[in-house]
């Protein structure tokens, strides 16, 4: 351990992390313009608990570059320009070196361990769906959708009346799938529990549940959330050995399979200790294969995959600055909802940073229909409180989501 700490430190007087000179239109061009330092990515081990806030000088080059090197980011603020991440003092000391001006933080909540009070715990969760189901049974079914890795149930609570019939425009809304970020989950519980408990009360909700097939599954992640009920907070992926990032583990350019792109973009996601290891092999993880099989359950016309922390709104694809063919059609959707509390819309590479074998982009790449991911909030760990504000903002906008899920896609 001593020996793995000294040479890190070697390594770190001698590699430094490129704000990068790559353009970030299209597909990187010359993928030996990017130097980054992913080859020394450090290991989650050695990441400690301090946050820092770094001040970005070119926003999208720097954001490339810290994610393709390692750095385990969160919280970006486009209007302030900065980035969060939790840094070991390696990764601080590379900060440094590269001149990036960065302050230390404390994350919102993080002293308190395990969960805070008001949300539900994973089996807490799992009942009270049940129950929604049981009390309801004309218009809500619980389901397994298959099992963890250490064999927990993953359920799906769906939604429809027999009033019209199937097959009706399916839409699947996905929570939990990162273990640590807190308000995803209890987001897509309300949702449930609105379309549920105003069916028959509220014309709007009757028709959607009249006229649309709606599945809910609030947690995928339910071995990495009871890490986190027992005090891991930062645990983010799941428990398979050194942990998989689910959103990196669909069968969509897994590993950026297929793609034109700097080979310093694939490095991170083969490294074990890195937040965003994108496991042994396209669909993995049991878990990323029963959100997959479910398309073969449903006929399923739109996904989407809920995340914290930021607000952003994402469509497909993660891996390229070109437009898809069909991105008008997006960015209709979002310019009549979540444009309207101020998130901020676009692809993950134009928000963020390049991602591939997402929940999103799978949906669109591999089964063309609506792909469609968000951050919500402003800490992995709002009080409940928030949570509830958050719902109130939220609710209208994914119900509005549900409406358009009758939207078909082109064929290109
Ligand atoms: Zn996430």
């Amino acid at each position: 351990m001593k020996l793995h700490k000294s040479l890190l430190f070697l390594f770190a007087g001698l590699i430094s992390i490129s704000a990068c000179t790559n353009s970030p239109s299209g597909f990187i061009q010359d993928p030996n313009s990017v130097n980054s330092v992913n080859d020394v990515a450090v290991s989650s081990t050695t990441r400690t608990n301090a946050v820092v806030e770094i001040k970005l000088k070119n926003a999208k080059n720097d954001l490339i570059a810290l994610s393709t090197s390692g750095y385990d980011l969160f919280g970006f603020d486009a209007s302030k320009k900065t980035i969060r991440a939790r840094v070991s003092q390696d990764e601080q000391n590379k900060l440094s070196q590269k001149k990036y001006s960065f302050t230390m933080i404390l994350e919102n909540n993080m002293d308190s361990k395990g969960l805070l009070p008001g949300y539900m715990s994973a089996d807490q969760m799992n009942a009270k769906l049940q129950a929604l189901a049981s009390q309801n049974p004309n218009i809500a079914k619980v389901s397994p959708i298959g099992q963890t890795w250490e064999k927990n149930n993953i359920f799906v609570i769906n939604i429809t009346s027999s009033k019209n019939p199937d097959p009706k425009p399916g839409s699947l809304f996905i929570g939990g799938m990162h273990a640590r970020e807190l308000a995803p989950p209890e987001i897509m519980y309300k949702l449930a529990e609105q379309l549920i408990t105003q069916y028959g009360k509220d014309p709007a909700i009757t028709e959607l549940v009249d006229t649309r097939d709606i599945s809910i599954v609030p947690m995928v992640n339910v071995d990495g959330r009871k890490q986190v009920e027992k005090g891991n907070n930062w645990q983010r992926k799941n428990t398979h050995g050194p942990g998989v990032d689910l959103n990196r583990n669909f069968d969509s350019h897994w590993n950026y399979q297929g793609l034109n792109v700097p080979s310093s973009w694939v490095g991170d996601s083969t490294d074990t200790g890195s937040e965003t290891y994108s496991g042994t092999g396209p669909a993995s993880e049991p878990e990323v294969q029963a959100v997959q099989n479910y398309y073969g359950k449903k006929k399923l016309n739109m996904v989407l995959d809920m995340h914290s922390y930021g607000e952003m709104f994402f469509w497909p694809v993660g891996f390229s600055n070109t437009a898809i063919p069909e991105v008008n059609i997006f960015k209709n959707i979002y310019e009549n909802s979540f444009k309207k509390i101020e998130y901020q819309g676009g692809t993950s590479m134009s928000l963020l940073y390049p991602t591939t074998a997402t929940t999103d982009d799978y949906a669109y790449v591999k089964h063309h229909i609506l792909g469609l991911g968000m951050e919500i909030g402003q800490s992995f760990r709002p009080s409940y409180s928030e949570v509830d504000d958050m719902w109130k903002k939220l609710g209208p906008n994914l119900l509005y989501l549900i409406k358009v899920s009758n939207t078909s896609l082109t064929r290109r």
